[in-house]
């Protein structure tokens, strides 16, 4: 938990070849509150939703938040160039979705696309040469495609909350929910002991191993790991000539490790509200 307080990652680049302002987006505590309401069988249900989203209070659109978060040289993914962009919490609906139901993708945090881990989604990079001057050029780490569909929610910006063999948490039993919980935990474990300042290719391949029985649970994890390996790639790619490398690798490794702690928090939590409701339900069901 702590760490995730912790992210609000401000890194001021300056150096020869990128001089950008770098400011990663604050990966919110996992806080999900919803009341339960007895139904006339005498069984526990969550309460019906129907919120307004507070992100962008209604309108759908907000300031675009990929180029107020990031400076680059070249068009803006999200927003084309315009400064304003479709709300990524309501995707322009206006309303929060529920939160038992689906989140924010956390691998793309809602942007819908994986940004190169050298250009930032721009494709192209500032140059400044031995004389001093600025000049942009293609982005090497990625041949100039700047970014890529993000393979967790497939280019949706959200995803569904997970499911227990097969079933949505509503339907599935208690047993197999905390079951599952004690997986994610396991994973959360694991996750808060990466050490991101290692060597990526050797860490990344413990990782998968020790993270195996929580992305058998959930699959998005899997799925984040490889979207790490991508963005790392696009680093090498450039090649460790660049004056960052190191902390590219690094900086990397830890936005997306506290991105995959927010997603294990959340289902964590989905699965505490569910197993909770599950357990009474089962409990006080009136026998066949
Ligand atoms: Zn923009
Ligand atoms: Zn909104
Ligand atoms: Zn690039
Ligand atoms: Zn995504």
């Amino acid at each position: 938990m702590y760490l995730l307080r912790a992210l609000s990652l401000s890194l001021l680049l300056v150096l020869p070849s990128l001089a950008q302002i770098h400011t990663y987006e604050l990966v919110p505590l996992v806080s999900i509150h919803r009341k339960l309401i007895t139904d006339d069988r005498g069984l526990k249900q969550f309460a019906p939703w129907d919120v307004d989203c507070s992100v962008c209070k209604g309108k759908g659109i907000v300031d675009c938040p990929n180029c107020s978060e990031i400076e680059g040289d070249g068009d803006c993914i999200e927003c084309k160039g315009k400064r304003r962009a479709t709300c990524r919490a309501c995707l322009g609906t206006k309303k929060a979705p529920d939160p038992l139901l689906e989140l924010v993708c956390p691998s793309c945090w809602g942007l819908g696309w994986t940004r190169c881990g050298m250009c930032n989604g721009f494709g192209r990079i500032k140059e400044i040469d031995l004389s001093g001057n600025k000049r942009s050029v293609r982005c090497v780490g990625c041949r100039h495609k700047g970014f890529w569909k993000c393979a967790v929610c497939g280019g949706k910006r959200h995803i569904q909350a997970m499911r227990v063999k097969a079933k949505s948490l509503g339907r599935a039993k208690a047993k197999d929910l905390l079951k599952v919980r004690s997986v994610i935990q396991e994973g959360i474990a694991v996750l808060e002991a990466y050490n991101t300042s290692g060597n990526p290719s050797k860490v990344l391949e413990q990782l998968r191993k020790d993270l195996r029985p929580t992305i058998r649970v959930l699959g998005e994890l899997g799925g984040m790991l490889d979207v790490l390996e991508e963005v790392l790639d696009s680093i090498h790619q450039a090649g460790s000539a660049d004056f960052f490398y190191g902390s590219r690798l690094s900086d990397m490794q830890f936005i997306y490790k506290n991105r995959m702690l927010y997603l294990l928090q959340y289902e964590d939590r989905l699965l505490e509200l569910y197993s909770e409701r599950a357990e009474f339900n089962e409990e006080h069901k009136a026998p066949r």
